[in-house]
């Protein structure tokens, strides 16, 4: 049985197959049922999205037997010249081997002669800002006024050095980056018609590596395809490729997150000797980082991570803060743009781990600043005394006054996430941030057992809401009966002392 390659095997062949093209798609499919031709077409976007192939399609569209029409039939002996690509009236020229002003002259020339089978006459010409200038000012005049059954289609990964002057005589369409869900639709396709099991997951990688072109996922594919035996999984990719295991990157990072610099190393240096490239490592490692960053910023799309987000260590995941997470990546990114130039990649990568190692510790000047008005705040209060101190909220609560507004949204995010948490929350008597300690005071000690017992949930909320890294504090006060009657025997004080100025007596005692 003869291979064929599946990003030519599945050339889309009319303008439905066209993936993620949708508005270039509807305008061309209506342009050709309303019979407006234009003369010249410029397609515009990246490599690998379909813009050769739309041309060929277009050229379908006009010359086929039973057109034109926007569903060429693909069976006459004009649409099956044009998809084998000996049409003769379907020329296609690339424009990177063919830049000369005498190529350009050849075509002025040629164009004078009639279509010989076809309707129309096609020039696709692919690459065409490879053009030298003396070749587009030739061009312009041939797309100026040409006969009329002369149709340019011009394709561009450049656009921005293709000439004002040709793109305004051309119709535009900017062809897009597909999307990875609708890459990963085709090669689930792909996958049934060749009878091959294939993982969600390792087709969402293979999708994704593809950055948008459906053109390299195919030849990405049939490179898996080929050491696969017939079960595409993300391990045998990992494996095969050299690519660093997810598990690999968790432990990296959980060593990290515990600060633990000895295991961050030690855990590098094995997955180096499992024949890891220090810059595959590296890469890696910033898509690791991207992803945390994004789940860590409440995203979490499989689609958009490419992974599901609970195959990321939990420790990792609720580690670090996000601007933590920025500066891990920044740092990384910074590392693989120099790596290349470096006389010792892995001393590089080291340095860069044992850096990563201190990624807790991290503040940006904001937080740093924060801090720094906490501490001022602290300061401030203490020397006021230490009456606030014994667990009677408000006086504490007025020290940092977004204090309320975090613990409405705790208690909002509770009640929706965990009734009985929130209902246990609802009894404390003071919530005081300090520094980085969250310290909550009850009374009621079942209330105050069940948040022992669920501390973390709750502080994991408060953390994510407040973008504070705090520790919580759980504080039992007595029940004493002053504390109902403090507010009473304040009013008493201002009674008794109203008595004194005025040297009266009380006749009778009311209360509103
Ligand atoms: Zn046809």
């Amino acid at each position: 049985m003869n291979f064929e390659v599946t990003a030519t095997k599945k050339r889309p062949q009319s303008f439905d197959d066209l993936a993620g093209q949708d508005f270039v798609v509807s305008t061309l499919k209506s342009s050709v049922q309303a019979g407006r031709i234009a003369h010249a077409y410029l397609f515009s976007g990246p490599r690998g999205v379909g813009k050769t192939s739309a041309a060929r399609i277009l050229a379908k569209s006009l010359n086929c037997q039973n057109g034109p029409t926007e569903t060429p039939c693909n069976v006459c002996s004009n649409c099956l010249e044009i998809s084998r690509g000996n049409s003769l009236d379907v020329i296609e020229i690339d424009g990177a081997s063919n830049t000369s002003v005498n190529d350009v002259r050849e075509i002025k020339d040629e164009v004078l002669f009639a279509p010989n089978s076809s309707r129309y006459k096609v020039y696709i010409i692919d690459e065409v800002h490879m053009l030298s200038n003396s070749a587009f000012n030739a061009l312009l005049k041939t797309i100026e006024e040409p006969p009329p059954y002369i149709v340019f289609v011009f394709a561009t990964t450049e656009i921005h050095k293709v000439p004002a002057t040709i793109r305004s005589r051309c119709q535009q369409f900017n062809f897009r980056l597909v999307n990875v869900e609708v890459i990963k639709e085709r090669l689930e396709m792909v996958t049934g018609e060749i009878g091959v099991k294939a993982d969600e997951d390792a087709l969402f990688w293979i999708a994704k590596e593809a950055t948008g072109s459906l053109r390299d996922a195919y030849t990405l594919f049939d490179q898996v395809v080929s050491f696969s035996g017939g079960h595409i999984t993300l391990e045998k990719i990992r494996e095969k490729l050299g690519l660093v295991g997810l598990d690999d990157l968790n432990e990296l990072a959980e060593a990290m997150a515990a600060g633990n610099a000895t295991r961050v190393l030690e855990k590098s240096d094995e997955i180096l000797m499992n024949g890891v490239a220090v810059e595959q490592l590296i890469m890696d490692l910033a898509e690791f980082f991207r992803i945390i960053l994004f789940i860590n910023s409440g995203i979490h799309r499989e689609t958009i991570l490419g992974y599901a987000a609970d195959r990321f260590s939990t420790a990792v995941r609720e580690g670090f803060s996000r601007s933590q997470l920025e500066h891990a990546l920044r740092l990384i990114l910074e590392l693989y743009r120099n790596v290349r130039y470096s006389l010792n990649q892995r001393f590089e990568l080291e340095l860069l781990l044992s850096r990563l190692s201190d990624l807790k510790g991290y503040l940006n000047s904001r937080e740093i600043l924060d801090q720094i008005h906490t501490l001022r705040g602290e300061l401030v209060s203490g020397s006021m005394g230490s009456e606030g101190s014994d667990g009677m909220g408000g006086k504490a609560s007025e020290a940092v006054p977004q204090n309320d507004a975090f613990r409405e949204q705790v208690m909002e995010t509770m009640r929706k996430k965990k009734l009985t948490l929130s209902a246990a929350l609802e009894k404390a008597v003071s919530w005081v941030l300090e520094g980085d300690v969250l310290r909550l005071s009850f009374s009621d000690s079942f209330s105050e057992n069940l948040l022992r017992r669920e501390s973390a949930e709750v502080i994991q909320v408060f953390n994510e809401i407040s973008g504070l890294q705090a520790r919580l504090e759980i504080v039992h006060i007595q029940e004493n009966s002053d504390t109902d009657y403090e507010e009473p025997r304040e009013e008493d004080d201002q009674v008794a002392l109203v008595q004194k100025v005025f040297r009266g007596e009380i006749v009778r005692g009311e209360s509103r």
